[in-house]
């Protein structure tokens, strides 16, 4: 099923005040959710939701927690989500983060204990459109890991996303926004949910074995995501699982450290004012060009032609906002499921969604 943005969000903002949210909280959470289905990354959607409200119903996510600074010294902050959701803290970090740099030039801040942060591009693009350089290590914890690291097929981490951002003088922010993994693990469960096989090089079975059956990450006996780009990408997570998860948030996936089905997100970020090197113009012009050689090069059979990262989103959302989102049936069914569960009545329910 196709649904048009502002009602997913409407129902989504809903499911979130029945469990306990503030309007403005529930909002800003369901427009980032959404805003990811309309950039294309489904896996860090609406589908997102049950989690959320089961975490919301077991304690381990604060709907009225805020960001809160722990450390202060000018360009350098530690800032603490208190596991509240964490568009919410994510979002007040990184406008700390843009407000201190008018000041600093430069900000280096921790971030931690923010309960799933969802698309690290979000936070990114904050930066961007401020004008600012921005670059994100992020670890993921609160759940057994997920992906084996580079010469093993046992689970050792997990998707440790990380983005890097500079703006464009003429146009969007260029943002590079990916999971360290093959895949984010959420896309390998919307095709689990979709019935469909995943690509070949993504994911293990329990004995190492290449495989593209989805189910060998949610039945045992369970396998395993690889890393994206075999060594370079696995040496990529492990500075996500160190610099974001024991740096900024002192809790990386090793054993010792708390496991109870919760997504928490530890993020060590830096945001730079292009201006402090002087020559913005410089710097300005060099992007253009250098975009624009790399958008020359000739496309190779099966492209439609060569693009920055970041474009791929934009293109989703443009076509999303139009058409509306896709829905699986059994992520739908789940949803709905969600909005029971977070105490909206099937009268409201059906209101919502009829
Ligand atoms: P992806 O593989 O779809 O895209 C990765 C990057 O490649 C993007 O910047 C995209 O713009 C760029 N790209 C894609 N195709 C391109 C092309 N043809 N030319 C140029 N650039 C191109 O993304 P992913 O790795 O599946 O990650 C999806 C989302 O999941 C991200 O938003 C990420 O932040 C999020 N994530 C979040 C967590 C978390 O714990 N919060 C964990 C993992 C991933």
């Amino acid at each position: 099923m196709l649904i048009q943005q502002g009602r997913l969000a409407a129902f989504v903002a809903e499911i979130f005040i029945a469990a306990g949210a503030e309007p403005e909280v529930a909002g800003e959470v369901a427009d980032h959710l959404v805003e990811a289905n309309l950039k294309g990354h489904d896996s860090h959607g609406v589908g997102m939701t049950p989690i959320y409200v089961h975490n919301i119903r077991g304690g381990r996510l604060k709907v009225d927690a805020h960001a809160k600074t722990v450390v202060d010294r000018g360009a350098v902050l530690l800032i603490d989500g208190q596991l509240g959701f964490g568009q919410v803290v994510g979002r007040e970090a990184t406008d700390l983060a843009v407000a201190r740099v008018r000041e600093t030039g430069v900000v280096c801040a921790g971030v931690r204990n923010c309960h799933h942060l969802g698309r690290i591009g979000a936070y990114g693009e904050r930066c961007g459109a401020a004008g600012l350089v921005s670059v994100h290590f992020v670890n993921v914890v609160g759940h057994p890991p997920a992906v084996a690291p580079w010469g093993s097929g046992e689970r050792r981490m997990t998707t440790n996303p990380f983005c890097a951002v500079t703006p464009q003088p003429d146009g969007p922010p260029i943002v590079l926004d990916m999971a360290t993994s093959a895949v984010a693990l959420g896309k390998v469960r919307v095709a689990h949910m979709k019935g469909q096989a995943v690509d070949e090089g993504v994911l293990v079975d329990h004995e190492g074995r290449p495989t593209t059956d989805p189910a060998v990450m949610f039945d045992a006996p369970f396998g395993a995501l690889g890393p994206f780009g075999k060594h370079k990408g696995y040496g990529l997570a492990v500075m996500c699982e160190l610099l974001g998860g024991a740096l900024a948030g002192t809790w990386t996936a090793q054993p010792g450290n708390e496991r109870n089905n919760n997504v928490v997100n530890h993020m060590l970020m830096f945001v730079l004012d292009p201006a402090v090197f002087g020559g913005v113009e410089a710097f300005q012009s060099e992007v253009r060009e250098m975009v624009a050689y790399l958008r020359s090069a000739a496309p190779a059979p099966g492209f439609d032609r060569v693009r920055v990262p970041g474009e791929p989103e934009l293109k989703s959302a443009a076509a999303r906002r139009v058409d509306g989102i896709p829905i699986d049936g059994n992520s739908w069914q789940e949803l709905l499921k969600a909005a029971s569960v977070a105490g909206l009545s099937e009268r409201r329910i059906g209101e919502l969604t009829g």
